[in-house]
């Protein structure tokens, strides 16, 4: 009985790995596909992004947003700032509607509470914890399979050894449960994206918007499975403490 149990658990396990790394391949292709097809699709207002940026800046931001240039696929927001591509401003397809808007997602975030703020604290901690994560784990191992093989059989280096291992893998957690809120965070923003886009767009457009939105939250999630296989590097590079 307890055989089958056991068989059935592998099978699950290796199921939902299988799965995990199919969506993590899957969903980069198909966000850039979206992407492209959204980017040639115009939407029905025939204006600029930078026109409808504007408008919202004064709706729900008092005209408070400063606008910046950037190079073409950086558009980002940072403290206040809203950074879009020569690109992105004089486009007016969905894709780069649904984009920047995402973008003033992040802005009511951060204008409504502390959130994002804190999180970018967050993040930069645990990038630099990171550094210290595989010599921790390193160092730690090899403590403790010297006193497995008694060449330093002294209780201390086992604790030590065991004590840095312990530290290496509070630092992998950290990073996961990093991920975690940021997909959080994307969510919450893209979710404020369609309430802009609601008030500019046709409920169709919308909804296209919606569909390149859900594409790059699947990124995120990729992201994160990827982080949670890093080790068994089944996943190859990742980009574990960014
Ligand atoms: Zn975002």
């Amino acid at each position: 009985m307890w055989t089958y149990v056991i068989i059935g658990v592998v099978v699950m396990l290796v199921a939902g790995l299988c799965f995990a790394l199919a969506v993590a391949g899957f969903s980069g292709e198909n966000f850039v596909e979206k992407l492209r097809q959204l980017d040639a699709t115009p939407n029905s207002l025939r204006a600029t992004t930078l026109s409808y940026v504007e408008s919202i800046n004064k709706r729900y931001f008092g005209g408070k947003l400063r606008l910046q240039d950037c190079p073409e696929f950086e558009d980002h927001y940072s403290r206040g700032v809203v950074a879009l591509s020569e690109k992105t401003m004089q486009s007016n397809s969905i894709a780069s509607f649904a984009i920047v808007s995402h973008e003033l997602g992040h802005a009511k975030q951060d204008f409504s509470g502390d959130t994002l703020t804190k999180h970018w604290k967050l993040r930069r901690a645990v990038k630099i914890c990171g550094l210290f994560f595989m010599p921790l784990f390193l160092a730690g191992t090899v403590l403790s399979l010297l006193w497995v093989f008694e060449i330093l059989p002294q209780l201390v280096y086992v604790c030590l050894g065991v004590g840095l291992v312990a530290a290496s893998i509070v630092i992998f957690f950290l990073a996961i449960i990093l991920k975690w809120r940021e997909i959080k965070i994307e969510r919450e923003a893209s979710d404020f994206a369609l309430q802009f886009l609601g008030e500019y767009l046709s409920d169709e457009e919308v909804k296209l918007a919606q569909e390149l939105l859900n594409a790059a939250r699947l990124t995120y999630w990729a992201s994160l499975i990827r982080t949670l296989l890093s080790w068994t590097l089944l996943t190859g590079k990742t980009k574990l403490f960014n």
